[in-house]
């Protein structure tokens, strides 16, 4: 049996070894190492891969959140709303733009932004929802719009996780995660389900406005060579890497299939047994399960994660601290307790190896193992 791992991205390189090697010979044979052809390239498939209008690729997914953010013209102090269960990037940025993050409570089924709490932590200094399609499932957009609509916000999809996952509205137009909200972001960090070999990243808007800044916000500030009109920052995508990506897209579909196909076989072992909670769904979400993420009840954790580690079985909790207890967002409006279910979910969660490659033997053995060891 192959070598457990969370994410076999060795495997993943075999099976396309000859395009990817072709893609970075072609960079490397052209030196245009920065803005090459590949690049725009990438970008183009990515636009008719997602339907988005515009596609900006950036260095890294985190930078693809702080330019969404600097071209929203926002004020210090405004206030920005994120899900407490979440990686530190979505609130990172927020702090750093000296914007005031506003942390809310996430759903306990999806683990996703719970939209009651949105409507509790608007203000009048509320400018932006960052909603985070959390472990490859969309939030609940068709609220997070609404709300959006109604009090005049910005959303900014922190869709890292979930390229390729799909929603359909109630009114049954379906669109692809990231490109529902006024912008979207995500990242090419390898593990990611469209990864790099490197770092990477793109933003998606469909407005020609914010398109042009936040292109210009990515290249130094500048739409004309040396005319610098915006603060901005350097992030680019480099053609290495875009090479690669863009030799990785046409098999999306089937890597999103195959971690489908391997999270259905965790469903079925899993149902009904009274310790596990395996991914609530979200019908209006496909679920592209960048991580298969259990909620254990009354199980040491600790022990278990020990007794697969025994059989060379990993398995990450993601994610240990919600932002509001950790260290460096100390805050005097939030204390233990404030929400309940990030704070519950941090203590309960594991996540299974997930990946393209994982064949039924794995499958068999992880749950099993599992099982056993509850
Ligand atoms: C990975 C990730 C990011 C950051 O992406 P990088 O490319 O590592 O900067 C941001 N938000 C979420 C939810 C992520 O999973």
């Amino acid at each position: 049996m192959k070598k457990f791992q969370m994410v076999d991205l060795h495997t993943q390189y075999l099976n396309i070894k000859n395009d990817i090697d072709r893609g970075i010979q072609e960079v490397i044979d052209s030196t245009a190492f920065i803005k090459g052809s590949k690049v725009t390239e990438f970008q183009e498939h990515l636009e008719q891969y997602t339907g988005a209008k515009h596609i900006i690729n950036v260095g890294n997914g985190t930078d693809a959140l702080q330019i969404a953010l600097m071209a929203l013209g926002l004020k210090p102090g405004d206030e920005v709303i994120t899900p407490t269960f979440t990686f530190i990037a979505t609130a990172e940025v927020v702090a750093l733009l000296g914007l005031t993050p506003v942390v809310v409570d996430v759903d306990w089924d999806t683990m996703n932004i719970s939209v009651d709490a949105i409507r509790k932590a608007i203000t009048p200094k509320t400018k932006v929802i960052v909603p985070v399609h959390l472990f490859g499932q969309c939030a609940n957009m068709d609220a997070i719009m609404q709300i959006a609509q109604e009090h005049n916000l910005f959303v900014v999809e922190d869709a890292c996780q979930a390229i390729g996952a799909q929603y359909t509205f109630k009114n049954g137009h379906t669109q692809q995660a990231g490109t529902i909200g006024h912008i979207g972001c995500t990242s090419f960090f390898p593990s990611k389900n469209l990864g790099c070999y490197g770092d990477g990243g793109a933003i998606f808007t469909n407005n020609d406005q914010l398109a042009e800044k936040m292109k210009a916000i990515a290249n130094h500030g500048c739409f004309v060579r040396y005319h610098h009109d915006f603060v901005g920052v350097n992030s680019r995508l480099d053609s290495i890497q875009a090479a690669i990506l863009d030799a990785k897209l046409p098999h999306l579909n089937t890597y999103i299939a195959n971690r489908q196909r391997a999270a259905a076989f965790y469903d079925k072992a899993f149902a009904n047994n009274p310790h596990i909670l395996t991914p609530g769904r979200d019908p209006q979400s496909t679920h592209v399960y960048h991580q298969y993420t259990l909620r254990l009840i009354d199980v040491d954790r600790d022990q278990l994660k020990a007794r697969l580690a025994e059989k060379d079985i990993p398995s990450m909790v993601y994610y240990p601290i919600p932002l509001h207890m950790q260290k460096a967002y100390q805050d005097p409006r939030y204390k233990q307790g404030d929400f309940p279910i990030a704070e519950r979910l941090a203590s309960c969660v594991l996540s299974l190896p997930m990946h393209t490659e994982l064949d039924e033997e794995q499958l068999n053995y992880i749950t099993q193992a599992v099982l056993a060891a509850l």
